[in-house]
């Protein structure tokens, strides 16, 4: 206690406690900086989407993918939502990009898509210093801050491979999935329909964010497929930022997110 405290009442000691305690947040910018990276801005356009019905975040990795035409799986699967008037999230890493695969990505933004961050290289991000992990994902932002000129950008970690460090290096929200496609894991489009329709039927596909991946062929049928489907079954296909911020939910930096419960 403030010597000078001694002489207030306690709700007057109370109220001088939270006066220093706000001067000291002032005078220290790394509490102001750890208060601020907790605000995640979703500038996300939800005016097309009604919070009453379900809803699915599917999502792409691994993308952009090479070379950029009608028969790239990440372009059918682009071209399968796009047409049904629905959106996606496609997480992009530095592997494969360069002035031609960055066609792709300029593609998904002027469709509505969210377009977000896969790291550099693909690490495994535990395994990294903080230094290192602030360079794997600083190599995609200011590339996707060029094309959609968004100033931060939704992280899935390679392998969703998450610790504390990670959770407290990374300065955005970290996504995982609420439902895995396995198209990683050689399932087929059967199996990803199968396991997608199940969950549609049984009521679990909503508020989930889906794992895929946009480099197979076998994920592009998939989807060519499921996305007339869900459509028919009422469901609404949207970024994960729609999602969030349709269901009135903010995400904050640092915390895992796999799905988005009503
Ligand atoms: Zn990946």
């Amino acid at each position: 206690m403030n010597i000078f405290d001694l002489f207030l009442t306690p709700p007057e000691r109370r109220a001088n406690e939270k006066i220093r305690e706000a001067l000291f947040d002032m005078n220290d910018p790394q509490s102001m900086e750890d208060r601020m990276r907790d605000k995640w801005n979703n500038t996300a356009d939800v005016s097309w989407i009604d919070p009453e019905k379900p809803m699915v975040a599917i999502s792409f990795d691994d993308g952009p993918v090479r070379p950029v035409n009608e028969a790239s799986p990440a372009i059918r699967i682009q071209d399968a939502i796009a047409k049904a008037g629905m959106h996606a999230t496609f997480f992009y890493w530095g592997n494969t990009y360069d002035e031609d695969t960055r066609a792709e990505i300029v593609r998904a933004q002027e469709l509505g898509f969210e377009i977000a961050n896969h790291t550099k290289t693909h690490p495994f991000l535990p395994q990294l210093t903080p230094e290192e992990m602030k360079a794997e994902v600083g190599f995609m932002e200011p590339i996707l801050k060029g094309i959609s000129g968004q100033e931060q950008f939704l992280l899935r970690p390679p392998y969703l491979s998450v610790d504390q460090v990670v959770k407290d290096t990374i300065n955005v929200p970290l996504i995982s999935c609420g439902l895995d496609s396995e198209d990683w894991n050689k399932a087929t489009a059967k199996q990803m329909i199968d396991k997608i329709a199940k969950a549609c039927e049984n009521g679990s596909l909503d508020g989930k964010i889906v794992l895929m991946h946009e480099t197979y062929d076998a994920t592009a049928e998939a989807v060519e497929f499921l996305v007339p489907y869900l459509v028919a079954n009422d469901y609404q296909i949207v970024t994960i930022s729609e999602m969030f911020k349709a269901r009135d939910k903010e995400m904050q930096a640092g915390q895992v997110y796999g799905e988005c419960p009503q």
